[in-house]
């Protein structure tokens, strides 16, 4: 499965590097940030899955980010764990009602800062319906992401995986590279129309090891379509 993104948002090297450390062990991507300025910045290059967020930033306090994140349409849905040195119920609250999903007092142990953060992605990773679909020789299974043409399996990366997935159970229509970027990465996300070409070429590549490829067509001037004719 893909690793999700951890922004880490804390203006405490130290802690800071401490998080990094955890996150990346625990087999996540690790992003770090001190401020709330440079937060944004890795909000616009990364979309991350996962915002930790410290109370105390300078400047911009973390209660405030997460209202301002709140409330941004691009960032409404990213999940926000709260990190704070209080330990206080009223505090907790106003956290929480800043819009975060979960709150964690430090000092915390790294093993409930990892199950939480697991508990939260898991309330906010869309699942995909766990069916097999099968088209044009190929044979997909959402539950254990995997992908089979002719008994061989496909090695795939998550995007075009997903790629894949919608083009299966879309198949024979034209799909412009915005459409694609709604349904397959969602309307939240920060990426530009040729990453999509970027993840079709590498979707080629994988098909074409299984002389599949054709399976992927380009439509001058219009888009992609998956195709069996
Ligand atoms: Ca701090």
């Amino acid at each position: 499965m893909m690793s999700a993104k951890i922004l880490i948002v804390e203006d405490e090297p130290a802690i800071q590097e401490l998080l990094a450390f955890n996150v990346t062990q625990a087999g996540f991507q690790a992003l770090c940030a001190a401020d709330a300025d440079s937060a944004w910045q890795q909000i616009r290059n990364s979309r991350p899955d996962l915002i930790l967020l410290d109370w105390m930033l300078p400047n911009t306090s973390g209660v405030i980010l997460a209202k301002q994140l709140r409330t941004d349409p691009h960032t409404k849905d990213i999940p926000i764990i709260m990190l704070t040195a209080r330990g206080e119920e009223r505090d907790k609250v106003l956290g929480l009602e800043s819009g975060a999903d979960d709150y964690i007092t430090k000092p915390f142990s790294p093993r409930e800062l990892m199950a939480r953060i697991r508990a939260v992605l898991r309330r906010h990773t869309p699942q995909m319906p766990d069916k097999m679909v099968a088209a044009g020789g190929l044979e997909l299974s959402a539950a254990s992401h995997r992908v089979i043409a002719n008994g061989v399996v496909i090695e795939l990366g998550p995007t075009e995986f997903r790629l894949l997935h919608f083009f299966m159970t879309h198949m024979e229509r034209v799909y412009s590279r915005t459409q694609l970027l709604d349904q397959v990465w969602g309307t939240q996300v920060f990426v530009e129309e040729r990453t999509v070409d970027v993840h079709i070429r590498r979707l080629r590549a994988a098909l074409e090891s299984v002389e599949m490829d054709s399976l992927i067509q380009t439509v001058r001037g219009s888009g992609y379509r998956f195709s069996i004719n």
